[in-house]
């Protein structure tokens, strides 16, 4: 069994100062597979010490050369693609075929990214047209510096993906810290690093929990800006770490998006796009939309589809060819699952599909595909997100009802609209309150296009030319002409 008791700093795999060894397990067979470290403060220290050494350097490199090393990370990652398709679903619990499409998300990302890169140079120095006469301006994009990057279990390789590449095409130098709970795929990118001869101290990728090498992250002095994906309770802790010495934060947080579906959709197209939304990943994506908002004119019809398309869904082992729903990723996400169906049943929702109607699988952390109705919007089910393959959902009797429900959250982060009409889909999209919007169609992660939340989805945006400024700084030089 593999141990994660290194480090990787400044190019080399050094020990842990960490004490505590963490266990990582195969959630279909519930099998520890490999113990990694937690990390100390001490390993952060010497972390931010290396990517502080080499930022001027990488800075000094220009973007052209900076996107080659990228185009390295899209190609070498390319070549791994098997084992790491293996190792995610593994790890993660994740079905291959997901797997698949996380890891063509990252390529591309990197892809994108060198892309940009290179258009970086060519904005450096850019005229301002200013109106006072005799004066120039132009403006420069100067890398955050050294930044922290702390990713969470969900998507493997992509989450970190979408920070990674932007930084390096900066000019920024990086701490990465993936989740412990699935830190394996992860560990490829330091062989890559060393593969394509990136700079030493460019990326440094610690292993560790939020104790151990999270905290320490967030609230280092050298350390100039910290991007975050994970649950609001820690986003929260992390900016208020960064707050203590004014350190910049983007943050992509939670979500509990909705899925309007209007009276003039094809309820067998709506039944697809509601599925995908919810059950891939077994709903552990933070775009899950997991509020169905129907017109009542089609919502019994749409029902009987996705009961259809549920009973047909095969739950089992995330290897085998045919799988659609893998377990959950870890026994706390389990628990914090069956929490929410204990509390549905206090409750008293009404059940379409719930766990009394499959066969689960007798080992691995399976949450049923559940689908309730009628759910009232005061339950904490319809509020809260549960990160699991629960759809809550009611009937609407108004576009306006739609998208005032639809917007009756804490959060923003996305929101679907099924329309037989895409004009008006697109208008009723423009009405939401979330970062991204998608009409009929399946959630579409583009490269191109942003990815945040409104509320208390998060700060910032990844994705795009967003996600590139998130770590650069803006610098005007100002002067006569
Ligand atoms: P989490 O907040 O528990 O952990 C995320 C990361 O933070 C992990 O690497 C963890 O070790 C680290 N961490 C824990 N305590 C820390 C601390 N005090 N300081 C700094 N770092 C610390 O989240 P999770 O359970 O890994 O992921 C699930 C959550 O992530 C869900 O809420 C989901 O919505 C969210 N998420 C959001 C997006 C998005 O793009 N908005 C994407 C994926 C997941």
């Amino acid at each position: 069994m593999k141990t994660l008791d290194q480090q990787f700093i400044n190019n080399q795999w050094v020990a842990s100062r960490g004490r505590r060894l963490l266990d990582v397990v195969n959630p279909y067979r519930e099998e520890v597979i490999a113990r990694v470290t937690a990390g100390a403060a001490c390993d952060v220290d010497a972390a931010v010490d290396a990517a502080r050494k080499a930022q001027p350097a990488w800075q000094a490199l220009g973007g052209a050369a900076r996107a080659d090393y990228l185009d390295g990370f899209a190609e070498a990652l390319t070549a791994r693609r098997e084992a790491l398709i293996t190792l995610s679903a593994t790890n993660n619990g994740k079905p291959r075929v997901e797997a698949g499409i996380d890891l063509d998300d990252a390529i591309a990302c990197y892809r994108y990214y060198a892309r940009e890169a290179r258009t970086l140079d060519e904005r450096q120095g850019e005229r301002v047209a200013v109106e006072m006469e005799g004066v120039e301006a132009r403006i420069y994009h100067d890398p955050a510096g050294v930044v922290g990057l702390i990713t969470p279990w969900n998507f493997p390789l992509v989450t970190s993906a979408w920070k990674l590449a932007p930084a390096l095409a900066a000019g920024c130098t990086v701490i990465l810290k993936p989740s412990e709970v699935v830190p394996l795929p992860e560990q490829a990118l330091a062989d890559i690093a060393l593969e394509i001869e990136l700079p030493a101290g460019v990326l440094n990728l610690l292993n560790g929990d939020g104790e151990g090498i999270g905290a320490p992250l967030a609230s280092h002095p050298g350390v100039d800006k910290i991007s975050f994906t994970g649950s609001n309770r820690v986003g929260e802790a992390v900016m208020q770490a960064a707050s203590r010495r004014t350190a910049g934060v983007s943050l992509e947080l939670g979500g509990k998006s909705p899925i309007l579906v209007m009276e003039d959709a094809d309820p067998l197209h709506a039944a697809d796009w509601v599925m995908a939304g919810i059950y891939f990943n077994a709903g552990q994506i933070c775009s899950a939309t997991s509020r169905l908002l129907v017109h009542e004119r089609v919502a019994e019809a749409l029902y009987v589809e996705l009961a259809k398309r549920m009973d047909a869904l095969t739950l089992g082992d995330p290897l085998e060819e045919g799988t659609d729903l893998g377990p959950l990723t870890s026994a706390k996400q389990y628990a914090a699952v069956n929490g929410y169906l204990k509390v549905a049943e206090q409750e008293g929702l009404t059940v379409v599909r719930d766990q009394t109607h499959y066969a689960l699988p007798t080992q691995g952390y399976f949450a049923a595909p559940t689908l309730y109705r009628d759910v009232p919007v005061e339950s904490r089910l319809w509020r809260e997100e549960i990160f699991g393959p629960v759809l809550c959902a009611r009937s609407v009797a108004s576009e306006e009802e739609a998208i005032e429900l639809a917007n009756d959250s804490d959060f923003g982060l996305a929101a679907t609209v099924v329309s037989g009409d895409a004009e008006r889909a697109k208008r009723i999209g423009r009405a939401l309150k979330a970062g991204s919007i998608w009409y009929n169609t399946e959630q579409l992660v583009l490269p191109e296009t942003a990815w945040g939340g409104f509320k208390r989805s998060g700060i910032g945006r990844e994705l795009g030319p967003w996600g590139l400024s998130a770590y650069l700084e803006v610098k005007h030089v100002v002067g006569p002409r």
